[in-house]
């Protein structure tokens, strides 16, 4: 049987950050992962270039049952931290938009560098090694894998969410959580594309690849403990429904059965414009509103809201406009779904916060036990959220262990 004193499951983002933490204050430190090729996902995050952090990532960036939960381990370790470590590293970087961190080269040299990490405090690495049980005794755990017995005191669970199941995404931790009788908030799709029925979007399908800015909303915003999301992003018209920054964010609080309301000409009050507009603007609807909307956008949003293109703007009824100024500006549908793990960026839900405490992520019911990162109930926005809640909850662990 090897004995160590902590055994981390799973080497993403959040495993590889905990095992170097907890291995540089001298601790012996077991990684086990059953991939065969190191942090999949951190190799195919940002388009290959790695958003590792947000300037700006605070608590309101994350979704969670319990909103305050991150903030311990968020404030303890910051983007700067993270950009500390990536100048020691002498990674160059860049800020592409609204505080999003990238590497100017590759995701890989953030690969490089947790490795180097760990080589720092000596972890030990099981690659590709497979968890059959984990089990707790009287010293800890003991862990049965199919390359041999692990012992530990301190177990870390960083297995990650469901999101793409293709580069070995499981619901290990998920398992190991009722296992040990721990609550879960439902897992499902988040930062994914959104999709609608067939017959609904057919007066769209021809929209496919057209792109704007727009807000996005769904759910409630007001009171003291708002249950929706706003976001001013772009959007993309896709063959099956929509996607885009602004639909990957409103994904993540979209609610099954309930309706997205975008606003196509954020800057724009419509039907004010058109009504005030009348008595001067002599063109037909569908070039009017080609001044400021894609042209193949204005046809077909004319036509799927019955509007007639060729209809004069001075002869529309002061009614009619203000219907269509309401089908552009609060324009209301409701997805039938999402394009699921396959295409979700992460998993919101997971492993319910109350079980955890949020100085050291350890379960409060069994000690020795933590859970870190995706496997979590906190999920952040699209722009380099995601990764600092898993550095910052992978230090956390690795400084409590
Ligand atoms: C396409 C894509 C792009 C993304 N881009 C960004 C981005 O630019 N910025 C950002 O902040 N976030 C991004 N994300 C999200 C980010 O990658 C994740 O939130 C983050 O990787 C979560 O870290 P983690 O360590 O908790 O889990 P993961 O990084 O998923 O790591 C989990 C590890 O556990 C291993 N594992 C799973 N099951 C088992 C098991 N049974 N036994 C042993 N090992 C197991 C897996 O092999 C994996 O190595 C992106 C996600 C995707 C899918």
């Amino acid at each position: 049987m090897a004995k160590f004193d902590v055994a981390v499951i799973g080497a993403g983002a959040a495993g590889m950050m905990c095992a170097a933490t907890a291995a540089q204050r001298g601790l012996r430190v077991v990684l086990i992962d059953h991939a065969t090729k190191l942090a999949e996902k951190i190799r195919i995050s940002g388009g290959g270039r790695c958003n590792f952090t947000n300037v700006n990532a605070g608590p309101a960036n994350f979704l969670s049952e319990n909103p305050h939960f991150c903030k311990s381990a968020l404030s303890r370790y910051t983007p700067a931290d993270f950009v500390a470590l990536v100048k020691k590293h002498r990674i160059g970087y860049h800020e592409k938009h609204r505080g999003q961190l990238f590497c100017d080269d590759s995701a890989e040299q953030i690969i490089e560098m947790l490795k180097d990490e760990c080589a720092g405090g000596d972890v030990h690495w099981r690659m590709p090694c497979k968890v059959e049980s984990l089990e707790q005794t009287a010293e800890g755990f003991v862990l049965e894998t199919d390359s041999g017995s692990i012992e530990a005191p301190s177990v870390v669970i960083a297995t990650g969410g469901l999101s793409i199941p293709k580069i070995g995404a499981t619901d290990f931790g998920y398992r190991i959580a009722a296992q040990f009788d721990l609550r879960m908030v439902e897992p499902r799709p988040a930062l994914v594309p959104l999709t609608f029925d067939a017959e609904q979007w057919a007066p769209f399908v021809e929209m496919s690849g057209i792109a704007l800015e727009v807000d996005v909303e769904t759910g409630s915003l007001k009171g003291r403990n708002p249950t929706g999301g706003r976001f001013r992003e772009d959007l993309l018209f896709t063959h099956r429904g929509l996607s885009g920054p602004a639909i990957l964010q409103i994904s993540s609080y979209w609610q099954p059965g309930t309706p997205i309301v975008i606003n196509l000409l954020p800057e724009l009050d419509l039907a004010a414009t058109l009504i005030e507009g009348k008595g001067t603007i002599k063109k037909q609807l569908g070039n009017v509103l080609s001044q400021w909307l894609p042209a193949r956008l204005a046809e077909g949003l004319l036509l799927a809201h019955g509007f007639a293109l060729d209809a004069r703007l001075a002869d529309m009824p002061d009614a009619q406009l203000r219907k269509l100024g309401a089908a552009i500006n609060q324009w209301s549908l409701t997805p039938n779904g999402s394009e699921g793990y396959k295409k979700a960026e992460v998993t919101r839900g997971g492993i319910d916060t109350r079980e955890l405490s949020q100085q050291t992520m350890m379960a409060t019911k069994v000690p020795g036990l933590y859970f870190i990162g995706e496997a979590v109930d906190v999920t952040g926005w699209l722009g380099g959220y995601n990764f600092q809640w898993a550095w910052a909850s992978g230090v956390a662990a690795g400084l409590a262990v």
